[in-house]
Parts: structure tokens; sequence; C-alpha cells
């Protein structure tokens, strides 16, 4: 050191560390944050740095090894900033990102599946900035009342989420009034993800509770934030002086953004049918779900004021475009706009999330003009936010290098674990997950072994992923949680969608039965599942039950984060699964041909009873007094390892997406221009 530094240098350093969510992978960077003064798992580092008072500012200047480090991290961040390749050439939008637990900006599985899209987009060095909204209550905090979901929220400040304020706005016209929205910064490494936020001064009540929550609220209030998030965002981009040639919509939400991009093409003189074939160019659309349910189908009452403004503005009659957004399943008189319809209508390529759900797409979608051209890129994880740091510690000298971009050879070298070591590294998992389980007061202590094989199942309790498949056949169930010799226990964990009435019966019934006698204590419900209870729970489960109604599930992520972990999978052939599953490396549970729903469910409940009786529990505990878990048994995970690491990590999916789908469409624009 020749000069030093000042107070406000070191914490302005320290600061930038915590607002570059890097160190949600990053583990230096997280274990220098752990070590600032209040520090806590429950809050976000920025938060902990705002709060520090002159004392404790001045108590981390005079620790010299500290602020070596706060350099040394420092340093090292600005070197990663400076990899960056140019200006962001591939827009990437979403509703919803879910990056850490303290940033509670997701609610499950699409959300989760962007942040690890922006993470992977970071260590590729992907030219990629990402655009969403900035929800001040987040999604609903999840409690129990009796064996009912209770349901609140907080109130979220950005500026204590690592938020950075822009000064830029921009004002987008929502029905009759116009809204603006303030534009927030969030760094994920070398990525930027711009947040709007309507909740200023100067908006209308109304306007300001536009991004009030995530997925709350009716119709309306949904087609009033995707105005926002699609029309809003793409005019924040060049408010920051961005004009990306791609648009890479992550689900209809996004939608909107192609009106915006319609009309700036027709403003710059061209046609509609024109501004189609430009906007299609430089568009890009993934659908994630089979389910028609979970299509935004906006009524045709409802959305019209909100579409007249455009409408008017750009000489465009509204048939045309209720024209564009309509699929041929749709129902109704007059028919719904259809989201899914409209981006695949207006995109230049569209892909499915899973080989299965590609196919499924192309006959969801066999009537609207591009659905047959559907493809698909299955889903993937981002390695280093979701593996256990003990395990993560193994891999990096075990497997070396790349194991964590999914480089083939380096988990070869997985093959190669200790028998010793990987179930060593599970039992810590197992130990960590009872004790969070304890902590939150989910299980009596000591009612959980660190020692018992442990089956782990957590996702929204939508009703097709039927969280009571194995409580159908309740009495074998009960056999099992009370077998003394080959001890199974049971983790559940998920939130039902606060109008999703079916969804929360289901839920209640799970937990009734984890609070009933008959499950011995060994059947358990954790409440409000977010990414640090998941986390937990792919470190400490051996087994990861997925049952969802083939083929409603469109690939699924909680499987490949379970798997990385040592986790083996018992699933229904559905999404990811459907295409990785090799026989040997986990176990499908057979699907039913039935057609009554009653009679499939049945049948399917009982194969997987049956291969937790026949299969899993043998192969774990063995014989007589051979010591479990048995070597088959590990052995059975380096095979789970070295064909599964290759393919699940969201390194592998952002280069097929960078190769597959952004090249051309970047190519396709490029034309255009
Ligand atoms: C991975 C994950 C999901 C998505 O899991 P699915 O298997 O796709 O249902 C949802 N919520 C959290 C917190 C997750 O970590």
């Amino acid at each position: 050191m020749t000069s030093e530094p000042t107070t406000t240098d070191v914490i302005a350093r320290l600061t930038e560390l915590a607002r570059n969510h890097r160190w949600t992978w990053h583990r230096p960077a997280a274990e220098l944050l752990d070590r600032i003064p209040g520090a806590s798992p429950d809050r976000h580092p920025a938060a902990t740095i705002a709060a520090l008072d002159a004392d404790a500012r001045q108590t981390i200047v005079a620790d010299a090894d500290l602020t070596a480090a706060i350099d040394e991290n420092f340093d090292d961040l600005q070197a990663t900033l400076n990899t960056k390749s140019g200006p962001p050439t591939v827009a990437y939008v979403s509703a919803e990102f879910g990056l850490t637990e303290l940033v509670p900006q997701y609610s499950g599985g699409l959300g989760i599946l962007a942040g690890d899209h922006l993470k992977a987009a970071s260590d590729l060095g992907l030219p990629l900035v990402a655009v969403g909204l900035f929800y001040h209550g987040g999604f609903f905090r999840q409690g129990l009342d009796g064996s009912n979901q209770t349901e609140r929220y907080e109130r979220y400040e950005p500026h204590n989420l690592g938020l950075v304020d822009t000064n830029q706005t921009v004002t987008v016209a929502v029905g009759a009034e116009d809204v603006t929205a303030k534009i927030w910064r969030l760094a994920v490494g070398t990525i930027d993800l711009y947040l709007l936020d309507t909740d200023i001064p100067g908006n209308s009540p109304d306007g300001r509770t536009i991004t009030d929550r995530l997925y709350s609220g009716d119709q309306e209030h949904r087609i009033r934030q995707e105005l926002i998030l699609g029309i809003g965002g793409l005019r924040a981009l060049r408010a920051v002086g961005i004009d990306p040639d791609v648009v890479h919509l992550n689900e209809g939400h996004a939608g909107f953004w192609l009106l915006e991009q319609l009309a700036t093409k027709m403003t710059s003189g061209a046609s509609f049918e024109e501004a189609i074939e430009a906007t299609k160019a430089g568009a890009v659309f993934t659908t994630h779900t089979p389910v028609p349910a979970g299509i935004d189908r906006f009524k045709q009452p409802v959305i019209t004021p909100y579409l007249t403004p455009w409408a008017t503005e750009n000489d465009v009659p509204l048939t045309t475009l209720f024209d564009l957004a309509t699929s041929a399943d749709d129902t109704g008189t007059p028919k719904p706009f259809n989201m899914a319809a409209f981006c695949l209508a207006l995109s230049g390529s569209a892909n499915g999330v899973s080989k299965l759900h590609g196919r499924i797409s192309r006959e969801l979608f066999a009537a609207v003009p591009g659905g047959d051209a559907i493809t698909s890129v299955t889903n993937g994880i981002h390695a280093r936010t979701w593996l256990d740091p003990q395990l993560a510690d193994v891999f990096d000298t075990h497997l070396g290098a790349g194991w964590d971009v999914g480089d083939e050879q380096a988990w070869k070298l997985a093959a190669e674990l200790e028998h010793d070591t990987i179930v060593g590294t599970r039992q810590q998992g197992r130990r960590q997950l009872i004790e969070l389980i304890e902590e939150r007061g989910a299980a009596k202590s000591g009612a959980l072994s660190p020692d018992a094989l442990t089956v782990g199942f957590a996702r929204r309790f939508a009703t097709y992923k039927r969280a009571d498949l194995l409580l159908l056949l309740r009495t074998r169930l009960e056999t099992l949680l009370a077998d003394d010799d080959r001890p199974i226990q049971f983790v559940f964990a998920g939130k039902a969608h606060p109008a999703d009435g079916d969804g929360k019966a289901l839920m209640a019934a799970v937990v009734d039965f984890a609070h009933s006698s008959e499950a011995n204590g060994r059947f358990v419900f954790i409440p409000d599942y977010d990414m640090a209870v998941a986390r937990a729970m792919y470190a400490g489960c051996d087994v990861w039950l997925n049952n969802p109604i083939r083929p409603r599930e469109a690939s699924g992520t909680s499987g490949e984060k379970s798997a990385l972990n040592g986790g083996l999978q018992c699933s229904i052939l559905d999404g990811w699964w459907d295409e990785m599953y090799d026989g040997d490396n986990g176990w499908a549970i057979p699907g039913s041909e039935l057609a009554d729903a009653a009679k499939r469910d049945l049948a399917e409940a009982t194969a997987t009873h049956d291969l937790l009786e026949n299969e899993i529990l043998p192969l774990f505990y063995g014989e007589g007094a051979e010591p479990s878990p048995t070597d088959r048994w590990t052995q059975k995970v380096r095979h789970n390892w070295t064909t599964l690491g290759p393919q699940v990590t969201a390194a592998r999916m952002v280069a097929d997406y960078r190769d597959r789908v952004y090249e051309p469409a970047l190519e396709r624009a490029r034309r255009h221009h």
C-alpha cells in the first residue's frame, strides 16, 4: 500500500462489492461480505453496509487484513467488469428474476431460471442486458395457520437490496393515464438488470400501485404491469443509452415490448407490414408452459382501453392487433388477447424449455403461424449458485476447472470420487437441512436423523404437480414412516398461488398429514419456501421426487439442482428428465396410460411406492449389517454426476441460446437494418 485509503474509499468499494450480485455465486466476495459487522443471512449486505455507523466504519478501515481483502476482491471484480466486450446486443426481458433470497423479486421456477440465465451470461461474457420490474412488495411470504397457508407481504426498499438509482425515468400511456417509471439498475457480474418502478411521487395512487406485487391482482392489473415491463422496458434501455438488436422474451409477460418495437419501426418510416418483418427479425420468444391456463389471455373488453392509445397513435386498427393475438383454441366471444400467440406472431424464433416441451408446444400452437417451427433449449441451472459449498470444494479439488460450466472431461473425473468423501459431504448436508427445519419449528428435535434416507419434494402447489401422490396410498406411506430398521424421511415445501384454491387445498392436505401422528415426525413441511430453503434441501436430500402429470412440467429445474448436489431423481419422465434419464442415473416412475385421471394417479402412486420400497430403500441400506449408504448407492451418485453434470448447467443452456437462438437472430436483425 502506497497511500492511505480514506474511509469513504473503503466503504465505497465495499458497497460496490455488495451491489454487484456476483457475490451470490463468487464465494470469496460472499465470505468477505460476511465479515462486515452486523452481517446476517437475513439481510442484504448493501443494507448492512448502509447501516454502519461512523465507529463501525472506522473499525473496518483500521483492520488491515479486512481492507486488504476488500481491495483484492474489488480489483478482482473490476478485472471481471473489464472483460465486457462492448455494448449489449441482446435484451432479456422477464417479469421476475430470482438472484438470491435476499432480493425477493421472484415467485418460482421462471424467475430463478431468469436469474441463472444472467449469471451464466456473465460467466460466458455475453453482451446481454436485462429488464424487469421492481416490486416493492415482492412475492408473498408464506406462513401456516393450522394447516392452511397464510400470506403476508413485506415492503422492500430498493437501496436496501443493492439497487442503484439511474436517475432516469420513462413514461408510458397506461389506459387514460401517463404513468412514469423510475429505472433502477442491479448489477449481476458483468450483466446489468434494469428494473422499472412506478411507485414514485407524481403518479396517481393507481399508477403507483402498478408495480406493487408480483403476480397479484386481476387481469387489468396484469395488463398494466405488462405495459410497463414491455413498452416501458424498451424505452428504459434507450433512456440509459442502450439499443439492443435482439430481444429475448422470457414468457409472454414481456410481449408488449413488441408493440414498442413496431411503433419505433413505423415512426422511422416503415409500413405496418415492414415493421412486423423487422420486429420479427430481432425477437425471440421462450414459452414456458404447456398448460393453457398458464398463458395470459386477456379479455377484449378489459384490454381494449389499454391497447387503444397505441392503436390510435400508430394508426393501426385494434382488430389487426387482436387478429395477431389469437390462437385457434381460444374460446369465448370475442376471442381473448393471447400473449403467447402475440409473441409467436411477432418473433422470428420461438422455443420451449425441454425437448418434450418443444414437441408439446408445436402441437399446442399448431394453429398459430410459426407454431410448427418452435424449437427447444432445455433449461439449466447455475452451478455455483446452487452447489453446496462443501461439495463445490470437493469438485474444485478433484474435478478441476470447468465442472461448473458443464465441461465433460471435468465431470468424467466424478467417477473417481471416494465413497467416504461423497458420504461425508452428503451427511453434512442432511445435518444442515435438519438444523434449518428444527430452527423453523417444522420438526420436533431429534425426530429427523442425519443418517436416514431423505426424500425431498419442493415446488409450487399447482395441482398438476400432485404433491399428494404418495398420500393416495396412505397406509403404505405410514408403514414406511414407521420403519425403524430402514428409516425414511420426507421433506416437503412449496407455496400455493394466493388465488389457487385447489392448490391451497392440496397444500393443506399435505401439511395435515405432516402434522398427524402417523407421520411419525418423519414427514415434514417447511413453510416459506424460498431459495435458501431450496439450497438446503438440495444439499440434504438423497432422493428428489417429482411426480407431475406428464407432459405438463415444461422442464422443471429443481431436479437439476438436486442432481448436481448428488441427489438421485425419482421422477415421472417429464420435462428435462425425459431427455436425460439414461436408465441408470436415477429412477423413472413408470407413467400410466390410463385415461381416467383417478385411476392414472393411483397407478402412478403405486409405481412410486414400489420404487421406494423395492429399489431405492434396498439400494441405500443394502443387506443385513452392510454400512449405509452402500457402495452401490454412491456408484449411482457418481454416475448421476458424470452423465448429468455436462447437461444440466445454465452455462450449457446459455451457450445453446447464444449459438442456436441469439446468433441467428442477430444476423436476421442486422440484415434488416
Ligand atoms: C428451482 C426452484 C424452483 C423451480 O423448481 P421446479 O422444479 O421447476 O418446480 C422454484 N422455487 C425455488 C425456490 C427454486 O429454487
